[in-house]
């Protein structure tokens, strides 16, 4: 079996997402000596990010650039994946289990009639076998899934989860710009207007503040993005906050909205549904302030304050402030 892994590089407004760089340490840990190839896609300069793919370990890396690879689609990501694999024949393909991760990597998989493992959390080469950790039933269990035989080892992995390699900046490798004719696409996304956020990616984030109905209203979210601005997080929500207009719903976090496993989650006015909790309960330290002694998020949460969030949160504001102010 070749040793040789092709790892899927994502740019969002020409900045490359972080999973791009935790898939190269996952393709590590698929094989410790694969051979980590970085293929980065879309129309205008891809050499900084190619570089960038390197500095993170990749070996080596590919470039296509292509007019109707300005916006994903998978038929045209989909076409330029599956002929560089055609072209490199890799051991394994590994990409983030992103937007754009979960509705490409299927397609491909059915298309060349391949198995896929995808959402993986964690993985472990045991000599013999890759063996996949992956959630299930919206995180309330981990399942453990091997690929068997020699079959291409395809996956998608879960943002946050597999730590990315240190970057080294002095790190160079061969990057090589190829040519595929990206055609006959049914649909062609001509443009793409964001809404405007805070800067931080919320599914990316180390740090998410995410506030719920005890919030009570769009006013009250604004002391969540002061916190998040001082911690350098993103803000999330419940869907109860999203239903009642306090937050737009591409905050949502949950089992119909966004999956988050940051660093540090805290929940503000949360009762923890078991809906909400499929969003976030994989998060590494959880807070939460709620008035309810009884409420069910205190079951995950590692620190809890039960108290009025009006009280609690401009007092943990101002001790945050200071502890910066210490610090500067
Ligand atoms: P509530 O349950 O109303 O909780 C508000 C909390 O705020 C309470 O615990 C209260 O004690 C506290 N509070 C009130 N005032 C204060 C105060 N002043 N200080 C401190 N605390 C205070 N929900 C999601 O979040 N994400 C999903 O993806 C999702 N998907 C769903 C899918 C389906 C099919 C269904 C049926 C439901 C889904 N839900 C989802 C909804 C979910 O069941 C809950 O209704 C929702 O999560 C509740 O939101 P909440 O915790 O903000 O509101």
């Amino acid at each position: 079996m070749s040793e040789k892994i092709l790892v899927i590089g994502e740019l969002q407004q020409g900045v490359l997402r972080r999973v791009s760089f935790e898939t190269i340490a996952a393709a590590k840990q698929v094989h410790a000596h694969a051979e980590v190839v970085a293929l980065v896609m879309g129309d205008g300069e891809l050499q900084r990010a190619a570089e960038e793919m390197i500095q993170y370990g990749a070996d080596r890396a590919i470039t296509v650039c292509h007019a109707n690879l300005a916006n994903y689609t998978s038929e045209g990501f989909g076409q330029v994946i599956m002929e560089v694999m055609q072209e490199e024949n890799p051991a394994g393909v590994i990409m983030g289990h992103t937007a754009a991760g979960k509705d490409v990597t299927p397609k491909i998989a059915s298309r060349l009639d391949l198995g896929l493992v995808s959402d993986a959390v964690a993985i472990e080469n045991d000599g013999s076998q890759v063996i996949f950790t992956r959630p299930i039933y919206s995180g309330k269990a981990f399942e453990k899934k091997v690929i068997k035989g020699d079959g291409l080892v395809f996956a998608t992995i879960r943002p946050n989860n597999i730590a990315a390699l240190e970057k080294v900046e002095s790190r160079t490798g061969v990057i090589t710009a190829k040519a595929v004719d990206v055609k006959d696409l049914r649909t062609i996304v001509k443009e793409v207007i964001r809404k405007k956020t805070t800067g931080v990616d919320l599914s990316e984030a180390k740090i998410v503040i995410a506030g719920g109905r005890g919030v009570k209203s769009a006013g009250g979210f604004q002391s969540l993005y002061e916190l998040a601005d001082l911690l350098g997080g993103a803000v999330g929500a419940s869907r109860g906050a999203c239903d009642a207009g306090y937050c737009d719903y591409s905050l949502q976090i949950g089992q119909t909205g966004k999956v988050v496993t940051p660093d540090l989650y805290i929940a503000v006015g949360i009762s923890g549904a078991i809906q909400h909790m499929a969003g976030m309960s994989n998060s590494k330290v959880i807070v939460a302030i709620n008035s309810d002694e009884e409420a069910s998020i205190f079951n995950v949460a590692d620190y809890g304050i039960v108290g009025d969030l009006f009280e609690v949160l401009p007092l943990f504001i101002e001790e945050i402030k200071l502890a910066g102010a210490l610090v500067s």
